[in-house]
C-alpha cells in the first residue's frame, strides 16, 4: 500500500473567452467545484490505479471540509484528517481561458498547519506499505518527517518537489529514494542544492548522457524528471534502490490533450500504485505505466475527478 501525506484544495474552475481586466466583472462560459490539491489528486490517482492508499492531510471545520470527506469516501480513500479549527479549508480559483491558459490563486489554509505530532500519532499506517509518497504543499517540516518515516519504517520515500520551494536543502532529499520534478522544478532543484544554472525549456533536447549527469548532481538514488508532450527521463545512481546506475527515456503517449492540469499528479499516484504493487514488474514497467495514466488524464478537464481508472488505461493501451 501507499501512504500519501500532503494537501486538499478544494477547486473551483472558471471557463471564459478571456481573462478579466482589472475591474471588470465578466461573464464566466462555465463554472465547477471539485477537489484537488497535489497530494489529494496524487492519492486518488492512486487509488484508482488500483492501490491501496493512507491519505494524511489537513481540513478546516466548515462545509469545505464536509465535501472533502464525501469526495474522500466515494473515492474509497481511506483519510487520516487533522481538522483546523478556526482556519479555512484550502480553496483554489483557476481561471481558464479559451486557449487553456490558467491563472490560479491557491490559499492553502490547513495544509501548511499539518502537524509532525499528528503524523507520529498515525504512524500505524506506515507499518507494512510499500510506500511514502509526498510532495512540497505542506510545510517543509512535516515533509522532512513524512520522509523521515517512511524511511525509519523501509518504505520506498517518493517525493514530487512541487510546487518547488526555495528552502528545499540537501537533507531533505537525502531522505527521498525517488523525486519527480517536472522541467521547471528540475532546473531550480539543480541551481538550489549544487549551484548550476540550466535553461529548464532546454532539458527535454538533451543529450542522455548530459541529462543523466544533471540528475546525479542533486545526489538521489532515483530522479525521474517528467518532460510534458516529450515524456519523462529516467536517471538512477550507483547506489539506487531501482536499475543501478541506467538511464533511459519514456516517450509520452500519443492523446487529444486538451488540460494537463493534474497531469504530473497522475503521474506521481500511478507510478506509487505500480511500485507498491507486490506483483508488479520493473522500475521501467512502473514509469510505462505512469506516463500511460498521465497522458489519459489530460483529455479530460479537472483534477481529482479527471484521473483515469485501471479499466481506463486497460482499454486504451491493453493490459
Ligand atoms: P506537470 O503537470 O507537473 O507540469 P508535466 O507537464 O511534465 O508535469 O507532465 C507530467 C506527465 O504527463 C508527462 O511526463 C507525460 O507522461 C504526461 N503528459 C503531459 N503532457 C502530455 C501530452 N501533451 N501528451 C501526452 N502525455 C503528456
Amino acid at each position: 500500500s501507499t501512504v500519501v501525506v500532503g494537501s486538499y484544495v478544494h477547486d473551483h474552475v472558471w471557463l471564459t473567452d478571456r481573462f478579466p481586466e482589472t475591474g471588470e466583472t465578466r461573464r464566466a462560459l462555465g463554472f465547477s467545484t471539485g477537489p484537488g490539491g497535489k497530494g489529494f489528486n496524487q492519492a486518488v490517482a492512486c487509488r484508482r490505479q488500483g492501490g491501496e492508499v493512507v491519505f494524511i492531510g489537513a481540513l478546516g471545520d466548515d462545509a469545505l471540509a464536509q465535501a472533502a470527506r464525501a469526495f474522500a469516501e466515494q473515492e474509497g480513500l481511506d483519510c487520516r484528517w487533522q481538522i483546523c479549527t478556526g482556519t479555512p479549508t484550502a480553496a483554489a480559483s483557476i481561471v481558464v481561458d479559451a486557449d487553456g491558459a490558467n491563472r490560479i490563486l491557491v490559499n492553502l489554509a490547513a495544509n501548511e498547519l499539518l502537524e509532525v505530532d499528528f503524523l507520529q500519532a498515525h504512524v500505524a499506517s506506515f507499518s507494512g506499505a510499500r510506500v511514502l509518497l509526498a510532495q512540497l504543499e505542506n510545510s517543509l517540516d512535516t515533509v522532512r518527517a513524512a520522509l523521515a518515516l517512511g524511511r525509519r519504517h523501509g518504505l520506498v520515500t517518493l517525493l514530487n518537489p512541487a510546487p518547488v520551494h526555495a528552502d528545499i536543502d540537501a537533507g531533505l532529499l537525502a531522505l527521498c529514494d525517488l523525486i519527480t520534478p517536472n522541467e521547471l522544478e528540475f532546473a531550480l532543484l539543480l541551481e538550489r542544492i549544487s549551484g548550476e544554472k540550466v535553461d529548464h525549456s532546454g532539458l527535454a533536447t538533451q543529450a542522455d548522457e548530459q541529462l543523466h549527469a544533471l540528475c546525479r548532481r542533486l545526489d538521489v538514488g532515483s530522479v525521474v524528471i517528467t518532460l510534458g508532450a516529450a515524456g519523462c527521463f529516467v536517471s538512477h545512481g550507483a547506489g539506487a534502490r531501482f536499475e543501478a546506475g541506467s538511464h533511459y527515456r519514456i516517450p509520452a503517449e500519443r492523446v487529444r490533450a486538451i488540460d494537463t492540469v493534474g497531469a504530473g499528479d497522475a503521474f506521481n499516484g500511478a507510478l506509487a500504485a505500480a511500485l507498491a504493487d507486490p506483483e508488479a514488474g520493473t522500475f521501467r514497467d512502473a514509469v510505462v505505466h505512469a506516463n500511460r495514466v498521465a497522458a489519459l488524464s489530460t483529455e479530460k478537464i479537472g483534477a481529482s475527478l479527471a484521473m483515469p481508472t485501471l479499466s481506463e488505461v486497460h482499454d486504451r493501451f491493453g493490459a
